[in-house]
């Protein structure tokens, strides 16, 4: 959001599946604005501590220090008054607060980067997000390589058994599926294809 003139607070919300490169594209913009200068706080859902739990990491390894809160709610109460920029990473658990909470920080002149997933594993609308996208001022939708087909995939396919909403996991649990591939739920046993086998043992790949 370079263009925007620097003397306003704004929202900016990177949505999409799992995979499509929504915490590379949030580090990005943090780094960014570390460049310029400007102060910086991060933070995390302390429900995702998988590869950290005072880092935001990607699915390639960057790596960000992040601050771990329970909800929205505890982010104001860790707030440095002086922070020019707020990032958020996994936004889909911090709650309904953080809808208000963004709306507050961006009227108090703050840039609020938030980065989470816009639909559940039945492809279902994932709130905080949907309020969020209509407040932004600037949305990026990022969309993944479906591992079934090749094709741009914006869904998140959960391939292990719960009816739960959150089931925290990655590769194995989850994989990007385009709108034809995808199977709302769990899908029947398939066998996994060559490239996607080769894709899982590369090492750029973690697990
Ligand atoms: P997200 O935060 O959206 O889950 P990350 O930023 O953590 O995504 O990871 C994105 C990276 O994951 C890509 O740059 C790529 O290297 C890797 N990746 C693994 N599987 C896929 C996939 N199916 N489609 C696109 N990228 C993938
Ligand atoms: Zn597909």
């Amino acid at each position: 959001m370079d263009f925007l003139v620097h003397n306003t607070g704004w929202i900016e919300v990177i949505c999409g599946p799992m995979f499509s490169g929504k915490s590379e594209e949030l580090i990005r913009r943090l780094r960014r604005a570390r460049i310029a200068r400007k102060r910086v706080q991060v933070f995390k859902p302390s429900i995702d501590v998988r590869y950290s739990a005072d880092e935001i990491v990607s699915h390639t390894d960057a790596r960000l220090k992040a601050e771990c809160v329970t909800g929205a709610g505890e982010i104001l109460g860790k707030l440095d008054w002086r922070t020019q920029v707020v990032g958020v990473d996994e936004a889909n658990f911090m709650g309904p607060e953080l809808v208000d909470l963004a709306q507050q920080l961006a009227d108090s002149g703050k840039q609020v980067v938030i980065a989470g997933l816009d639909t559940d594993y039945l492809g279902r609308p994932f709130p905080p997000i949907p309020d969020l996208l209509a407040l932004a001022e600037s949305i990026t939708k990022t969309l993944a390589i479906c591992m079934r087909c090749g094709n741009p995939a914006k869904h998140t396919q959960r391939l292990v058994e719960s009816g739960d909403l959150i089931v925290v996991g990655a590769t194995g649990m989850y994989e990007a599926r385009c709108r034809r591939c995808f199977e709302p739920g769990v899908p029947p046993h398939q066998e996994e294809l060559p490239f996607v086998t080769a894709m899982r043992r590369a090492p750029s790949n973690r697990e």
